[in-house]
């Protein structure tokens, strides 16, 4: 199979163009995209590498549905409205089986986020999976990292801590199955939850390195610190059901690729964010508040505070 014909069967088809409709898609030298007017655009690359980022040696579909999952959660951190992708994939081989799989995998997540695939590029080599993601935000509302103010609440969508438990049991069994195990394989970007924090969100960022981590992003770019209360991290009944309960803290401060959202909100707005929650239901659980003392303060119900026990850097 040539690499052109390799395009038109696994790339080419009406499943990858559900989103966003394009002027010109796959098949000329560049697509022609259209942004709506009052629209600003948003982009964004992730690389995944065979060995450092997934496992060469799992299903090609939740490979490609992780790949994806994982590019649109910078669109919802962003509040964007997803629109389209290009994919750039350097494979070893043409293996029509291993590309029909990843190709349904796409096809899966691309309409479960309403996003089409509008290019790419195809090499050889030991496999690899660039994708960028373009989606758009009405000009001037994207939510940045650098908003957060002093007494702001701090919150999370989702739980946290399941996907690096469900890493653990993949790396040992590479069959395991369960709750804890595709939260892993297919996590869920916030798009909705994204956008409905446009204008109210004074930052937001997504979990891809752990909360703490990323909290500290938002913490840096707005000059603030903060105090989370420990007892407050969302955790699932699956993760405590299989690790103890500070290793489930640990794994959901520091344990990363959960996908989730943490925002900051003055607030005045919590109560209707929880109320979206309600509604949407997307779990959103507050977890601190943002303080002028900088860093990152992590407080026990009875006041003490908590040391992390794995030694790791957390901020
Ligand atoms: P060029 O050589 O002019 O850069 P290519 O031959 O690489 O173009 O690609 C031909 C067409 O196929 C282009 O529209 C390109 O965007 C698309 N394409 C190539 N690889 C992929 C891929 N992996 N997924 C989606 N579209 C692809
Ligand atoms: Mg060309």
């Amino acid at each position: 199979m040539g690499e052109f014909d390799l395009i038109k069967r696994y790339f080419d088809r009406p499943e990858l163009r559900a989103g966003q409709v394009m002027s010109i898609g796959i098949g000329d030298d560049c697509a022609m995209l259209d942004i709506p007017q009052g629209c600003q655009l948003a982009v964004s690359s992730d690389t995944l590498l065979a060995g450092a980022h997934f496992f060469s040696d799992m299903p090609a579909h939740q490979i490609a549905q992780r790949c994806l999952a994982a590019s649109v959660s910078d669109l919802a951190a962003m509040g964007a409205t997803p629109a389209w992708f290009n994919l750039c994939l350097t494979l070893p081989d043409a293996d029509p089986d291993w590309l029909a799989d990843f190709s349904q995998g796409l096809a899966c997540q691309a309409q479960a986020c309403g996003i089409s695939l509008a290019g790419g590029d195809t090499t050889k080599g030991p496999l690899s999976i660039s994708i960028h993601v373009m989606g758009w935000t009405p000009t001037g509302a994207a939510l940045t990292r650098n908003g957060a103010k002093i007494g702001d609440a701090i919150l999370v969508s989702g739980s946290l801590g399941d996907s690096a438990a469900g890493l653990r049991l993949i790396q040992t069994n590479r069959q395991a199955q369960g709750y804890l195990a595709e939260r892993y394989w297919q996590p869920t970007p916030r798009l909705s939850l994204g956008q409905w924090l446009r204008q109210k969100a004074t930052a937001c960022v997504d979990i891809s390195d752990g909360l703490a981590q990323d909290l500290g992003h938002i913490l840096k770019a707005s000059d603030c610190g903060a105090d989370l209360q420990l007892n407050q991290l969302p955790l699932s009944p699956a993760l405590l059901s299989q690790v103890s309960k500070a290793q489930a803290q640990d794994y959901a401060l520091s344990g990363g690729e959960d996908f989730e959202l943490c925002f900051t909100l003055p607030q005045t707005h919590v109560a209707s964010a929880l109320a979206y929650a309600q509604d949407s239901a997307v779990p959103i659980t507050k977890i601190g508040t943002i303080g002028s003392e900088l860093g990152c303060r992590i407080w026990h119900s009875d006041g003490a505070e908590y040391k992390p026990q794995s030694g790791y850097q957390h901020f």
